[in-house]
C-alpha cells in the first residue's frame, strides 16, 4: 500500500507536480512519499484509464453498429472544428462507419467553420445536416454575469442532437470530445441513446490532429483560444478574465496535462488571454450579440 498524505493548508503555496493546480485551487497530497500532487491527479492515478480496454470496448461497439445495415450507423456531432473533423476522418477511414453529420448552428459559428463543414463532408462523401438555433439570449446572460458560457452551450448543443437522434431513431451519437466519461468512452443517455467520445480513446495530441488535418480541405479560421469554430469563445475568455483574473479553461487544461495530451509549457500559453481581431466584436454585434454594450 502506497502512502498518501494530505498536505495541510499552510501559508506557502504548494504546486502539483503533474498539472497546474496548487494548494489554493485544490487540496494537495504527498504521493508515495515523494511526488506532490493535487486531488484530481491523485484520483487519476487511483483509477487509471486503461486505453487498451477502452479501445476494445469502442471497437466492439462499432462492430455491432456496422453489421446493422442502416443507412447511417450513427450521428456525428459535427461543428467543423478540428476535433469533429478528426473524428469524421477516423470514423470513415479507420473504422468504416457511416455517420450522418449534424451541425447545431447556434448563430455564432464562424463562416469559415461552416465552409469547413461543407468541404469536409463533400471530401468524405457523407451526408450533412444543419439545425439552426439562436443562443443570443443565453450568451448575453452568461457573459454579462461574468460566467463561462461553454459548458452550458455544449450541453444545449448535445440536447438538440439527442432530440434529433430520438426523432430519427439513430441511437448512437459520436462526438470529437477528447476526455472520456471517467474510465469509459461510452455513456448511456436517456431513451437508450448512447454517446461515444471517439477521440478519448485514441489519445491524439494537438500535433497528431493537425497532421491529419493537413491532408484535408480544412482551413484554420484563427479565432483565438483553442476553438476552430466558435466566435464567442475568445471574447468570452477575455470578459471572464477581466472579472476574475484567470481563464475559465483552467480545469480543462489541467486535465489535458494530466492525461498527457498537452505539456505544461503549451498549457501555460493556452491559458493566456487569447489574441483576436476586433472584427470579431463587430461580427458578433452584426449577429445580435453586442458585448461592448454589456460592459
Ligand atoms: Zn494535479
Amino acid at each position: 500500500m502506497q502512502s498518501i498524505k494530505k498536505i495541510p493548508n499552510g501559508k506557502e503555496i504548494v504546486e502539483c507536480e503533474i498539472c497546474l493546480h496548487n494548494s489554493k485551487t485544490r487540496p494537495m497530497f504527498k504521493h508515495a512519499g515523494k511526488k506532490i500532487i493535487c486531488i484530481e491527479c491523485m484520483n487519476a492515478l487511483k483509477f487509471p484509464r486503461n486505453f487498451e480496454e477502452m479501445e476494445k470496448e469502442v471497437t466492439e461497439y462499432l462492430d455491432e453498429l456496422r453489421i446493422k445495415n442502416n443507412k447511417y450507423n450513427c450521428i456525428l456531432g459535427f461543428s467543423g472544428g478540428k476535433d469533429s473533423v478528426v473524428a469524421l476522418y477516423l470514423l470513415v477511414n479507420k473504422l468504416r462507419i457511416r455517420p450522418l453529420c449534424v451541425t447545431i448552428d447556434n448563430g455564432y459559428l464562424a463562416e469559415e467553420a461552416i465552409l469547413n463543414c461543407k468541404n469536409i463532408t463533400k471530401h468524405f462523401g457523407v451526408d450533412w445536416l444543419v439545425i439552426n438555433k439562436d443562443f443570443t439570449k443565453f450568451f448575453k446572460e452568461t457573459i454579462s454575469k461574468g460566467e463561462s458560457p461553454c459548458r452550458i452551450c455544449s450541453s444545449m448543443n448535445m440536447h438538440e442532437i439527442w432530440q434529433f437522434a430520438r426523432q430519427t431513431n439513430i441511437n448512437t451519437i459520436v462526438t470529437g470530445h477528447e476526455l472520456p466519461f471517467g474510465t469509459t468512452a461510452i455513456r448511456e443517455m436517456k431513451k437508450n441513446i448512447k454517446m461515444l467520445r471517439l477521440l478519448s480513446v485514441y489519445q491524439l495530441t494537438e500535433e497528431d490532429r493537425y497532421e491529419i488535418l493537413k491532408e484535408l480541405p480544412w482551413k484554420n479560421p484563427e479565432l483565438g483560444g483553442y476553438t476552430t469554430n466558435c466566435l464567442v469563445l475568445a471574447p468570452a475568455l477575455r470578459e471572464f478574465r477581466k472579472k476574475h483574473g484567470f481563464s475559465f479553461e483552467f480545469d480543462r487544461i489541467c486535465a489535458m496535462i494530466r492525461y498527457g495530451l498537452m505539456d505544461k509549457e503549451k498549457a501555460k500559453s493556452a491559458l493566456k488571454c487569447p489574441e483576436f481581431s476586433d472584427d470579431v466584436y463587430e461580427e458578433l454585434k452584426k449577429r445580435g450579440l453586442n458585448l461592448k454594450e454589456l460592459e
